[in-house]
């Protein structure tokens, strides 16, 4: 199935070549043609069920999916958040609000395409966010700032996090924070501004002045919103791993190819070892980190326990990908910095991971204390 479905997106990724993103990247410009496409076969409604009109498909086939995508050296990151925000909507989402709006997202008339999580002042530690939905009838009334909201400008709606308990009243951290899904068609009182970047990530700060979001619309149950999102939250991790296994594909294919074609000294520089083992190597890391990215998927889509499997898959794949990209460039000599290669692109690119959505640090944290069971160092 997921070969078939790898297949299909190569086919449909190979309508936009290397000149297409170049483009869009040199203009900041957001792939609208590239989106509509994905959305027309489907892939964005992969995860929502037969019944909401959605492909039924789990998070394995959304990873091949966001794979393929990198894998063609195009970008995922223009739509992939409608596939790991459906993690909190399907599993948390009451009734009414599934029948409100998976059968339009699925339809590809409605975009759930941003996650408001970070802050300004909290990016790590998201329990820190300041954030407040206070309720006011049958409404809550948000106030705040959003930083690094991607998509915001391009999407229908958000998922928010919000603290609905301010953090001194409650018992942990992490409780008092609640999830709401706001139509940003509708909601008065968003300011949205793009955030220039060294990629081209539509990424933006969203502004929230009195926005009043109907109590309809908090998913799960309040102060609960941290644990409801971390469904969604891992199933982000893996397949933003899945992508950085894409770029790496792709790095570890451009490089190889190139040492077999640029001839120096008389001989191609593949020929020796300083060049191809470097590409050798990348290529048995990501092969490593395609396997647990796919024990994290399966996990995922069987609801199992996954967040050790999800955060070593997107820390393996990230460094798996970071370095195919810098052996790549390296390989490439002068031309890796030429943007007609696409290399310099794609090197921008895959850094990103190793800080968003979580950071490196913040992974090895994770598994330190809550894997491994040492004293937590923050
Ligand atoms: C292009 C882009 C798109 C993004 N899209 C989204 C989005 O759509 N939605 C969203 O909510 N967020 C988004 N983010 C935010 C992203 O999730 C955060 O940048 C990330 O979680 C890190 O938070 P921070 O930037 O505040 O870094 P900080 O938390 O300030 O950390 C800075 C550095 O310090 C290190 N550090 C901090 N604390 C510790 C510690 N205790 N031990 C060791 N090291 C530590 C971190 O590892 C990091 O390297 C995006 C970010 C970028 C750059």
């Amino acid at each position: 199935m997921n070969d078939e479905i790898r297949r299909s997106v190569a086919a449909l990724c190979a309508r936009f070549p290397g000149t297409y993103w170049q483009d869009l990247d040199a203009r900041r410009a957001y792939p609208t043609d590239f989106v509509a496409a994905l959305t027309q076969a489907g892939y964005l409604a992969a995860l929502i069920p037969e019944i909401y009109g959605g492909a039924g498909l789990g998070l394995g086939a959304a990873a091949a999916i966001l794979e393929e995508v990198h894998k063609s050296g195009g970008n995922g990151a223009a739509c992939h958040a409608q596939l790991y925000t459906m993690g909190t909507l399907l599993r948390h989402g009451n009734t009414a609000q599934k029948d409100a709006y998976l059968p339009a997202i699925a339809r590809g008339e409605l975009r759930l395409q941003a996650f408001g999580v970070t802050e300004p002042d909290a990016g790590s530690d998201t329990s820190s966010i300041a954030t407040r939905a206070t309720r006011s009838g049958d409404v809550y009334i948000v106030n705040g700032r959003k930083l690094w909201t991607s998509r915001a400008g391009h999407s229908d709606l958000m998922l928010l996090l919000a603290r609905t308990t301010p953090k001194e009243r409650v018992a942990k951290r992490t409780d008092g924070l609640s999830v709401f899904l706001v139509d940003l068609r509708r909601a008065q009182g968003v300011t949205i501004a793009p955030v220039p970047t060294m990629i081209n990530h539509a990424t933006c700060e969203v502004v929230f002045e009195d926005v009043a979001v109907p109590a309809a619309n908090l998913i799960g149950e309040e102060g609960k919103g941290f644990c409801h999102i971390l469904d969604g939250m891992n199933a982000e991790r893996i397949l933003i791993a899945a992508e950085c296994l894409g770029d790496a594909r792709w790095f570890i294919a451009k490089a190889s190819q190139y040492a077999k074609d640029r001839v120096v000294f008389g001989r191609p520089i593949g020929q020796n070892q300083g060049v191809q083992f470097p590409i050798a190597r990348a290529f048995a890391a990501t092969e490593a980190a395609a396997l647990m990215v796919a024990q994290a998927a399966a996990l995922f889509d069987a609801n199992g326990a996954c967040g050790p499997e999800a955060n070593m898959a997107k820390l393996l794949a990230s460094e798996a990908s970071w370095a195919a990209a810098d052996t790549c460039l390296q390989t490439h000599g002068g031309f890796g910095f030429a943007t007609a290669f696409d290399v310099e692109r794609k090197f921008r690119e895959t850094r990103l991971y190793q800080v968003a959505p979580i950071s490196t640090n913040l992974i090895l944290a994770y598994l330190a204390e809550h894997v491994l069971g040492l004293p937590r160092s923050y």
